[in-house]
């Protein structure tokens, strides 16, 4: 193949493998099988080995720390990880305890479990020490995402009781919380990142991920369901047995699991979860089934595909049908615009439903929506309810198509698409005025400013009423303190209040500074970075897009965001204001945490999985002795620290450019010397 063929290729699989994990976890509507996606994921890997020149690193080979990448050992299971057969029907239901019955007559029990919505996990245990974490895969074999359970509290590393097997497995859910899912979704939007659709995609997307330190940061729980060891039938004659025993071992173990002994009780387990389900703090979809007794249950045996002694019992999403009746068009910090269905109200799992969730214009065109219409909207775990699809039968033969509008709803600047970003933005930026307020609002917010006595609302009637034009105007709000008192609901108090909370702001240190700027795509932990990376602000606006993205982990994406954003002069004036009200725009010099100087000079890039330290605790020894990380390996740099498990294409090019490479240890004597 030619290079401009690859070129080609590489660029089509790009679009595709983009668009798919876009299906995958915002739609949650995959189009196309795992093993597919891997096929051509390994194709482009293959063609990014072949010809380097055509490595993006915003390839959908390279995500790291955010998003997606399927680079996992697959390990097969030792015990075949097999679905339920499931069901929606208590008919179906008394079939299967008729089918039981028969086989094993009418001595026996059933253990209904919660149905967890999340993904499957199986750990293995050796000496009650975590060996190894598995996706369930196919069933047969799965993905070796060890490192990434390690950092789930609720599973343990070590069990600190006794009575266990020697060796054993244990299965259960990997789940988020919702709590935790809005609160990570919510600054995930806030950062201009693809938001996940639910708390099981969202739970998914965070066990895949490569970068064990992000997945650390995401709340994650896990429910233990299911034991198998080789001698597990001589330690326990039932699965509830096993159950409580699991639990004392230290493992979570659901508290609303029951024993039933009829199928009218079976049904009246599930009846109470369909209505108790909206008080727990996860989501679940159903109710499972189980037969109690392990002899019983190998009477039973399995089909090719499931156990014949468990059933699961789904409950039906909830779903009404609504009218249809106008889009508004919501413009966010970033300038992304989110596209709302208003509908006529109706009563949806216990709650009014006023709005529902359009997501973008390809969504609106994939329901082909058309005015007028009739549409299902259907609430799953997630808060706001969104749009399944359309009543064909009640359309009127000459609705008009919701046509996507090309002008900012608010401020009417044409709307631009990023090539292959299903997301419309406003690009007025500096003019918008959603866009301005979402801007300051972000500015004075806990994580940024954190600026007491100033709420959203504040800066909205602020702005409403000229006070404020842009971050830099809430500076100027100490001198304005007779306008202020004019404004209802102001008192000399609140005033007092707030002029304290705006001058504490100024000692807030430079990375809260960088973060509370609003760049796209800088989040707290960018932020971070490049402040001690650059150490001022001056620094930072002098350096080149290479330069910026040579810091560790900073993509291409962001470090042109950067460059885009110090362009624009307005925001040059924007900093030179923020620096004479004496904001801090770099680094105190104590802040550094230095430890030594013996790497001082020399640049590093960590790869690979390692024994003593994490790659996180590996950064920040490098950078308290003075090291610089790069991104990529490059003839400048001066040392490669590789671990397990590094990639064999990296490990080649550091080699060729005869790049020095070191474990940890000798990383250790480095220092040491
Ligand atoms: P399905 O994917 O619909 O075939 O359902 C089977 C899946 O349900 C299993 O692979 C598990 O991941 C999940 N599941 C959730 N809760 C339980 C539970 N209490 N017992 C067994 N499986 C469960
Ligand atoms: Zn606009």
């Amino acid at each position: 193949m030619s290079l401009a063929e690859a070129a080609i290729r590489v660029e089509e699989l790009t679009r595709e493998l983009n668009e798919y994990n876009y299906q995958y976890y915002v739609l949650a509507a995959p189009t196309i099988s795992d093993y597919d996606f891997d096929q051509k994921l390994k194709e482009l890997e293959e063609l990014e080995r072949q010809f380097p020149q055509l490595l993006d690193p915003d390839s959908p080979t390279q995500k790291v720390g955010g998003d997606i990448t399927q680079r996992f050992h697959t390990v097969r299971h030792r015990w075949p990880m097999l679905s339920l057969s499931n069901t929606y029907s208590e008919q179906e239901l008394r079939d299967f305890d008729e089918r039981v019955r028969k086989a094993i007559g009418n001595d026996f029990e059933y253990v209904c479990e919660l149905k967890f919505d999340g993904l499957s996990i199986s750990l293995t245990y050796e000496n009650g020490v975590l060996k190894r974490g598995v996706t369930r895969g196919d069933g047969i074999q799965g993905d070796d995402v060890t490192t990434n359970v390690r950092t789930i509290k609720k599973i343990p590393n070590r069990l600190k009781t006794d009575g266990f097997p020697d060796l054993f497995e244990i299965r259960g859910e990997i789940l988020m919380h919702r709590a935790a899912f809005q609160r990570l979704n919510n600054e995930r939007i806030e950062n201009g990142e693809m938001a996940y659709a639910n708390p099981r995609n969202f739970a998914a997307g965070t066990i895949k991920l490569q970068n064990s330190a992000e997945v650390a940061r995401r709340p994650l729980d896990c429910f233990l369901y299911f034991l198998y060891s080789d001698n597990r039938n001589r330690l326990f004659n039932t699965h509830w047995d096993s159950l409580q025993a699991v639990k004392s071992w230290g493992f979570h173990v659901s508290e609303h699991t029951a024993l039933c002994t009829s199928i009218e009780e079976v049904l009246a387990f599930i009846a109470k979860w369909d209505e108790a389900r909206y008080n727990l703090s996860y989501d679940i979809d159903g109710i499972v089934i189980k037969v109690n007794d392990y002899g019983q249950q190998e009477e039973l045996g399995f089909t090719a595909k499931s156990p014949r002694w468990a059933i699961s019992y789904k409950y039906k999403a909830e779903q009404v049908e609504t009218l249809f009746q106008s889009v508004s068009y919501q413009v966010g910090r970033t300038g992304a615009v989110t596209p709302v269905a208003n509908l006529k109200p109706v009563l949806l799992a216990g709650t009014t439903v006023k709005r529902a969730s359009l997501h973008n214009a390809n969504e609106i065109e994939r329901l082909d929506l058309r005015e007028g219409d009739t549409v299902f909207v259907e609430k799953g775990g997630e808060i706001i309810p969104k749009v399944m699809g359309v009543n064909l039968l009640k359309r009127q033969p000459d609705a008009q198509p919701i046509l996507y509008p090309l002008l900012c709803p608010v401020c009417g600047t044409p709307l631009v698409r990023k090539d292959g970003e299903a997301v419309h933005y406003c690009p007025n930026e500096d003019g918008c005025p959603p866009q301005i307020v979402g801007r300051m609002q972000h500015f004075i917010g806990r994580k940024a400013m954190d600026i007491e006595g100033m709420g959203d609302e504040t800066i909205e009637t602020f702005f409403k009423r000229g006070l404020l034009h842009n971050i830099t105007d809430i500076y100027t709000l100490t001198d304005k303190q007779d306008e202020l008192i004019q404004l209802e609901r102001f008192g000399q108090k609140s005033i007092d209040n707030m002029i304290a909370g705006i001058e504490k702001s100024k000692e807030k240190p430079f990375e809260k500074v960088l973060f509370a700027l609003g760049i796209r795509y800088v989040g707290e932990t960018v932020a971070k970075k490049l402040a001690n990376h650059f150490k001022t602000i001056d620094a930072l606006m002098a350096a080149s897009k290479e330069e910026i993205q040579s810091v560790y982990e900073v993509g291409e994406r962001i470090a042109e965001s950067v460059t885009e954003y110090f362009a624009i002069a307005l925001h040059r004036q924007q900093i030179e204001r923020l620096r004479q009200y004496g904001v801090q725009l770099a680094i105190e010099e104590k802040e550094i945490q230095r430890l030594g100087d013996s790497l001082t000079g020399k640049s590093f890039v960590i790869s690979g999985v390692f024994e003593q330290f994490s790659r996180e605790e590996l950064t920040a020894l490098i950078e308290s002795h003075g090291g610089k990380l790069l991104s990529s390996i490059s003839g400048k740099l001066d040392f490669l620290v590789a671990g397990d498990k590094m990639g064999p294409s990296k490990l080649a090019k550091a080699e060729k450019l005869g790049i020095a490479i070191i474990s940890e240890q000798e990383l250790l004597q480095l220092i040491g010397s």
